[in-house]
């Protein structure tokens, strides 16, 4: 089969189209045929290097496709089943071996595209404003970098649980964007100082929580648009990864709390899996939740996605398609 695999970390040209064996299927794994593939950035970080990751390998950690074939253990799938999975490295490529208990049946209704596109930041998104810091009518929330695939999702979540959302993004087209899945403010960070922004926005209060996945260039000053007891989440890192910090600072600053989640943690057994899973179809079946799919390539053009991504030159979900 054809997957897109790292041999060396480093820039995208370290990926490489090539020839692999078809995975080997387990006693409890399914073999699925990936029509569609979700690209994210954390995908970016174990191709450059900042996350380590064995080599070779193939990239890509979710994909929705159909049942080819099943282990022998194998009790909830069948040939010709649609299905989606996310968290289980190697989906770059045009088969997967899937642990059963990590596979979701994929409803009629979503498309292999939008399967691929709603599980890792759509989890994440649910993980981040229903457990790590559950949003409550009226908390006024920081979203940084608004208009990607997680902060897109992520807005229209916090409104749905009645939070108000200052959104920050680096271009006009991308605040139209965030406007349109519901925040309520937008600051270009790029362009004017989100701090004085927001303080200007909360009258000097601040917000109850950041949402902070830009990392090395906004950590600091999204710890100073906190409210006294604020919470300051930390998931990612896509200008870099935040290397020195003072705890003790925190006090002085209002008592805060610091948090730095990963989905691995807050997606860890089947029961979560299906309970945010579920609140997402369901979501997008009522058509509360809206997905954003503008960038699809081919599996071969897997380091022109890259490119993209880390260039800042997307919004919403970016797609391969074996
Ligand atoms: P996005 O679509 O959000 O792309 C990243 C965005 O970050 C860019 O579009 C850009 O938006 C912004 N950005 C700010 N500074 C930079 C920079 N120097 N270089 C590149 N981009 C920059 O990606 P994802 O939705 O896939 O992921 C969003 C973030 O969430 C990532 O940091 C990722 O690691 C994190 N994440 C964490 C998870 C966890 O479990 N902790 C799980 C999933 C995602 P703009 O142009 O508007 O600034």
């Amino acid at each position: 089969m054809k997957a897109v695999r790292v041999h060396s970390q480093g820039s995208p040209e370290v990926l490489i189209f090539e020839d692999i064996a078809t995975p080997a299927v387990l006693a409890n794994d399914v073999l699925v045929k990936i029509e569609a593939v979700g690209v994210n950035f954390i995908d970016t970080y174990q191709r450059s290097g900042l996350y380590k990751i064995p080599l070779p390998s193939t990239l890509g950690l979710e994909g929705a496709g159909i049942v080819d074939s099943v282990g022998e253990e194998v009790t909830r799938f069948r040939k010709g089943d649609r299905v989606a999975y996310t968290n289980i490295p190697g989906s770059y490529a045009e088969f997967a071996a899937v642990p059963e208990d990590k596979l979701l049946a994929l409803p009629e209704t979503v498309p292999f595209n939008e399967g691929a596109a709603i599980l890792l930041q759509g989890c994440t998104s649910h993980f981040l404003c229903h457990s790590t810091y559950p949003v409550k009518l009226g908390d006024i929330c920081l979203v940084h970098a608004a208009a990607g695939g997680v902060g897109l999702l992520l807005t229209q979540m916090i409104k749905m649980l009645g939070g108000t959302v200052i959104a920050t993004v680096s271009t006009p087209a991308k605040a139209a964007l965030a406007k349109a899945a519901g925040a309520d403010h937008t600051i270009l960070y790029t362009e004017t100082d989100f701090e004085e922004e927001v303080n200007a926005l909360t009258d000097g209060k601040g917000v109850n929580v950041a949402f902070d996945s830009v990392g090395k260039t906004t950590f600091e000053r999204s710890i100073n648009c906190l409210k006294p007891l604020g919470t300051m989440v930390l998931y990612g890192n896509a200008s870099g990864p935040v290397t020195q910090f003072n705890p003790g600072s925190l006090g002085p600053k209002g008592s805060l709390f610091l948090t730095r989640p990963t989905i691995f943690d807050y997606l860890s057994d089947r029961e979560t899996l299906e309970w945010r899973s579920g609140d997402l179809f369901r979501w997008i079946a009522q058509g509360k939740l809206k997905l954003r799919l503008e960038h699809c390539y081919p599996l071969s053009a897997a380091s022109s996605a890259h490119t993209a991504l880390e260039g800042r030159a997307t919004t919403g979900k970016i797609i391969l398609n074996p």
